[in-house]
C-alpha cells in the first residue's frame, strides 16, 4: 500500500482567496462580454428555404393533394415516422391518401422523404418549433401536414436549383 502524503496547507491557503478572486475576475469579464445566448422564444431563429425544417404536404392552389400515395416517402424514411394508407380516386392521379401521418417525434429531419417523392408533394417546411402535452397530438394526420404549395415554393425552388446544379455539373464533366 503507498500512502501519498500531501502538504500541509497554511492558514491563508486553506481559505483559497487567490482562487476565490481568479474565479470572480472571470465572472465579471464575462458580465461585460457580448451576450451570445440566443432568448428564445423572443429571439427566433432566422429561417430561409435552406432550413430542413419538419416535412410538410403540398396543397395545390385548387385545395387538391399532390401526394399520389405512392409510399416511397414512406419506404425511404428510416425512422420508421410515416404511415400512409391509399385510396382510389376519380381525379386523373387515381390514387391519393386516406391516411397520411408523421410521427414528428420519430421524425429526424433527415429530408429523405422529400428526395424519395416523384411529385413534389413533401417537402421540408421552414417549420421547427414542436411542442404539445401527449404523444398523440404529436403524430401529425394529413389536416396537421397540409400546406399551400406557395408556402413551400421557395423550398422548392431551392431543390430545384440544387438538382440543376448536379445536372449541369455532370453534363460538363
Ligand atoms: S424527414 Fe426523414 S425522418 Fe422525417 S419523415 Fe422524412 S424521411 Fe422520415
Ligand atoms: S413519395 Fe410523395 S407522392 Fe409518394 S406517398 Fe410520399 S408524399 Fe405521396
Amino acid at each position: 500500500m503507498v500512502i501519498v502524503k500531501r502538504k500541509e496547507l497554511s492558514f491563508w491557503e486553506r481559505l483559497y482567496l487567490p482562487e476565490v478572486f481568479q474565479g470572480l475576475s472571470i465572472t465579471l469579464r464575462a458580465m461585460f462580454r457580448k451576450n451570445v445566448t440566443r432568448q428564445y422564444p423572443e429571439q427566433k431563429l432566422e429561417v430561409n428555404e435552406v432550413t430542413r425544417g419538419q416535412p410538410r404536404l403540398a396543397v395545390n392552389a385548387d385545395d387538391t393533394i399532390r401526394c399520389v400515395s405512392c409510399g416511397l416517402c414512406e419506404a425511404a424514411c428510416p425512422a420508421y415516422a410515416i404511415t400512409i394508407d391509399g385510396q382510389e380516386t376519380d381525379r386523373f392521379i387515381e390514387r391519393e391518401p386516406e391516411r397520411f401521418e408523421i410521427d414528428m417525434l420519430r421524425c429526424i429531419l433527415c429530408g429523405f422523404c422529400e428526395e424519395a417523392c416523384p411529385k413534389d408533394a413533401i417537402l421540408m417546411s421552414d417549420e421547427l418549433e414542436l411542442a404539445d402535452f401527449s404523444r398523440e397530438a404529436l403524430v401529425y394526420d394529413l389536416e396537421k401536414l397540409k400546406r399551400p404549395v406557395s408556402a413551400l415554393q421557395p423550398r422548392l425552388d431551392y431543390i430545384y436549383k440544387l438538382s440543376n446544379r448536379w445536372n449541369s455539373s455532370s453534363s460538363s464533366s
